[in-house]
């Protein structure tokens, strides 16, 4: 049996329990060493073998699975953040359902919800955006044209890029270009909920020039858009006085209040 676990976006108490359970019976750990916290690792039997994915192909990866199913061995293929976001889960996934090995899935707190929490940020403000699109600018991955920068930017909800860090001044080049104004506030969080997280709020025009400042090139998302402000939303329709729901009955508001 394979157990895909969402490993979350760093800080070691960010594992959900049940992910901390099948790491700790997992006889197998394939883990993403360039961002899974190796501490999570902690939590393993001494007698679990652990190999780290990032020095490795999709094949080796899956001949060490095959080698541990034919041992009835059961293995945790630990992913950064939550698997189903560029996690390329699904090309392994296929190989081990033509294979007929089991799996299941464990979700992970993804990165964006971390960098979120680390900058105490809602992304969906009423009157502001109901949506957040998360993204990545193209590189070695190609991004459908209909996703496009210029594109999705053309919405104005809340931009989460991923795995854009090292090429932040053409993406500003690019949101800037659709035409978001210069002053669109921008966050950046590097490492979110590691001990050496990094953090800023500036404007757009600013960003490339200070994640140079910083030295972040990697490891990081880019969040574009006015609910970054986290200023001049509306209050939600949930907790309203005249609003009533399953769980609470409304109180009638005249026109004095
Ligand atoms: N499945 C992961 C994303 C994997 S793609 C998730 O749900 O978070 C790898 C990219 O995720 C990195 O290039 C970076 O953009 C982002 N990332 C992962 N962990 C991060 C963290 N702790 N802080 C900021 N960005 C992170």
């Amino acid at each position: 049996m394979v157990h895909f676990v969402g490993a979350g976006p760093g800080a070691k108490d960010l594992l959900t329990i049940r992910g901390k359970e099948l790491i700790e019976k997992a006889d197998l750990i394939i883990y993403a060493g360039s961002l899974v916290n190796p501490e999570l690792l902690d939590f393993a039997k001494k007698e679990c073998e652990i190999f780290d994915s990032s020095k490795l192909t999709l094949q080796e990866v899956m001949d060490i699975i095959r080698a541990a199913e034919k041992e009835s061995k059961t293995t945790v293929r630990l992913h950064t953040g939550d698997p189903s976001i560029y996690g390329a889960i699904r090309e392994q996934m296929d190989i081990l359902e033509k294979e007929n090995i089991a799996f299941d899935t464990t979700p992970g707190v993804s990165s964006f919800c971390g960098a979120a929490a680390s900058l105490n940020m809602e992304y969906t403000l009423p009157g502001i955006t109901q949506s957040v699109i998360i993204t990545r600018i193209d590189g070695r991955t190609k991004v459908p044209e209909s996703e496009s920068v210029e594109a999705l930017a053309s919405h104005g909800a809340t931009l989460v890029f991923f795995l854009s860090a090292k090429e932040s001044s053409r993406l500003s080049e690019r949101l800037l270009k659709s035409g978001l104004s210069e002053d669109t506030p921008c966050a950046v969080v590097y490492r979110a909920t590691w001990p050496d997280e990094k953090k800023f709020i500036c404007d757009l025009k600013d960003l490339s020039g200070n994640m140079e400042s910083f030295g972040i090139d990697r490891q990081a998302l880019i969040i574009v858009g006015k609910a970054v402000a986290q200023s001049g939303y509306e209050l939600s329709r949930l907790y309203a006085l005249d609003f009533s729901t399953g769980y609470r009955k409304g109180t009638v508001v005249n026109e004095k209040g």
